[in-house]
Parts: structure tokens; C-alpha cells; sequence
């Protein structure tokens, strides 16, 4: 059983270290990013609620996204553990976590500083099809603008140009880095330079873990 929340600004990593680790110890990757742009796909009642936040970087509100992930938790994939990426992402969805009683085992913060969170978010590319993640010269496809793994065209975010990017970055140390002194406090904290390359970051996610 492992409870897994991943932290940082965006662009830190998490999704890509979260596929990673979701395969290695087969657990889900509950992404509230995902679930969100998933939801806007398709058009659902969320998702025309939620896009407006999203693609003006801002956050959408607690009640709905604490509601989204109550669900998803309550599924039966998530009876051996899980891995939360982009939630909480405020005190108050972090204090619901501990109202439902989850107890969690890590809370990895992925650490980079702000100007590489701009690199790499307005680098990044992803696979609409299968949700691969890349980036135009830090992670690049073999093929230009096409999905290694099932051959589809990228593309780039919505909320990944740069005003909005620095928008976002706004918003996580107003609202979200708050928690790693939440975390902290609760003994559950573990940091992680994100600075270096994707395996190097793994590695030290391996290590904390105890799954190396
Ligand atoms: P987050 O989920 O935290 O927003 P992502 O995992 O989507 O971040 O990564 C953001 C971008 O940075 C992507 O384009 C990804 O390919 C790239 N990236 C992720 N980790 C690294 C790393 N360790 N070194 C260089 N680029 C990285
Ligand atoms: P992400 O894919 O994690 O970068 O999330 C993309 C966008 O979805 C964010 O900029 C927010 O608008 C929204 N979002 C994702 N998770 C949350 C959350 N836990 N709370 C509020 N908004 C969220």
C-alpha cells in the first residue's frame, strides 16, 4: 500500500515521474490536470465549468475538484494505494484529504525554480491520444511533433503559453506552496531536486520510496 501525493510548481515534473512510478508500483496516477482536460473534451457540465479557470491559470474552485477526487478515490483501483498529481493544490483541499480520513504515506516535492518551470512548460508537448508527455529540446520525440508511442500529432497545451505560465506560477506560491510547510509540520514532507534529468529525478523518488 502506498498513498502518494506529488508536489511542485507546474511544469515540475510530476506527471512525468508520476507515469513512471504508476507503472513501477502499480498504482494509479490520479491526475486532477487529466481528469479536468478530459472533462472539457468531452464537454461534460465540469468541464464547461472548469475551463475558464483553467485556461486563465487560476484554480477551479475546491467544492468541485475535492468532489472529483472523493469519487475517484472511492474506486476500486485505489483499494492498494495511489498517486495524486495536482491535488491538493490549496490548505483546503489538503485538510479534506485528512477529513476523509485518508492516511497518506509521502508527499514528494519536486523541486525547480521558477525560470525552469518556464523552459519547460512552454517547451512541453503533449499526446492527445495516449497522453504521453514531451518537450520540444529537453525530451524530444523521435519524430518531430509525433507521439512516439502511437504515431499521433502533439500538440501544445492551452494554459502552456507564457503569459499564462507565469500566471500559474503566481497562483502556486500564493495558494500551493503553502502545503510543503503543511506537509512539513506533519512530518510527511519529502523534497527532491527536479533539476536534473528525468531518470536522476526518478532515482531519488526510488530512494525515498524504499522501492529502488
Ligand atoms: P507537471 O506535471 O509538474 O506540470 P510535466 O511532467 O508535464 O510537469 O513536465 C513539464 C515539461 O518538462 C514536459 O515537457 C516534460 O517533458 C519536461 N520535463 C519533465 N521532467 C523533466 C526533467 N527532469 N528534465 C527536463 N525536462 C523535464
Ligand atoms: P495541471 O495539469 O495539474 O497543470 O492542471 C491544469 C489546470 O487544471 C490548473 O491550472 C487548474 O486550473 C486546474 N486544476 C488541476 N488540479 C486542480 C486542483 N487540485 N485544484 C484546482 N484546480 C486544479
Amino acid at each position: 500500500m502506498l498513498r502518494i501525493i506529488m508536489l511542485g510548481p507546474p511544469g515540475a515534473g510530476k506527471g512525468t515521474q508520476a507515469k513512471r512510478m504508476a507503472q513501477k508500483f502499480g498504482i494509479p496516477h490520479i491526475s486532477t490536470g487529466d481528469m479536468l482536460r478530459a472533462a472539457v473534451r468531452e464537454g461534460t457540465p465540469l468541464g464547461l465549468k472548469a475551463q475558464e479557470y483553467m485556461n486563465a491559470g487560476g484554480l477551479v474552485p475546491d467544492d468541485v475538484i475535492i468532489g472529483l477526487v472523493r469519487e475517484r478515490l472511492a474506486q476500486k483501483d485505489c483499494e492498494k494505494g495511489f498517486l495524486l498529481d495536482g491535488f491538493p493544490r490549496t490548505v483546503a483541499q489538503a485538510e479534506a484529504v485528512d477529513e476523509a480520513g485518508i492516511a497518506i504515506d509521502h508527499v514528494i516535492e519536486l523541486a525547480v525554480p521558477d525560470d525552469d518551470v518556464v523552459v519547460r512548460l512552454t517547451g512541453r508537448r503533449i499526446c492527445p491520444n495516449c497522453g504521453a508527455l514531451y518537450h520540444v529540446t529537453l525530451s524530444p520525440p523521435k519524430q518531430a511533433g509525433v507521439c512516439d508511442k502511437c504515431g499521433t500529432a502533439l500538440i501544445t497545451r492551452d494554459d502552456d503559453k507564457e503569459e499564462t505560465v507565469r500566471n500559474r506560477l503566481r497562483v502556486y506560491h500564493q495558494s500551493t506552496a503553502p502545503l510543503v510547510a503543511f506537509y512539513e509540520a506533519k512530518g510527511l514532507l519529502r523534497r527532491v531536486d527536479a533539476t536534473g534529468s528525468v531518470d536522476d529525478v526518478f532515482k531519488g523518488i526510488l530512494d525515498i520510496t524504499g522501492e529502488a
